[in-house]
């Protein structure tokens, strides 16, 4: 007798995240932390700041989209080396959803390479499918 044929996506048992702070998803090379009017608003509400002024220090134009800014080096202007994410009850939806992003769950290839740099993937709690993929909508919206 054929076995079910399975369904659902690759990771359909779960993946395993569970953040260990070393700061890799927020530091080193250049890159890009998108936000939109509302989480930039809930930034400079965290900081106590008009959104004004916060997006005069922390805010670039990228073509036609918004990211905040970085340090000299790449790091997230937001991010302490003591401390971590200045900013975390406020964080963006990046963040909040990294690792499970499209592109990083697509194969289980990418999944392997998200492995690479970042040691908190792939151990700790398992995240079941409907919690990745609402992961997936949230930084998709
Ligand atoms: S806002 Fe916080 S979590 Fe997001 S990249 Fe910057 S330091 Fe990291």
């Amino acid at each position: 007798m054929a076995g079910r044929k399975s369904s659902g996506p690759w990771y359909r048992d779960g993946l395993a995240f569970t953040c260990t702070q070393c700061g890799n998803c927020c530091t080193g090379a250049p890159g890009y932390v998108w936000v939109d009017e509302e989480e930039i608003e809930r930034l400079a509400v965290h900081r106590g700041e008009q959104v004004g002024d916060f997006t005069r220090k922390f805010v670039r134009r990228v073509g036609d989209d918004l990211s905040l800014i970085e340090k000299p080096g790449g790091d997230c202007v937001f991010w302490d080396k003591q401390t971590g994410c200045t900013v975390y009850p406020a964080r963006p939806r990046q963040c909040q959803t990294w690792p499970f992003w499209p592109e990083n769950v697509e194969t289980l290839d990418d999944w392997n390479q998200v492995r690479v740099n970042c040691p908190g993937s792939g151990q700790g709690r398992v995240y079941s499918v409907v919690e990745i993929q609402s992961a997936l909508k949230k930084v998709m919206k």
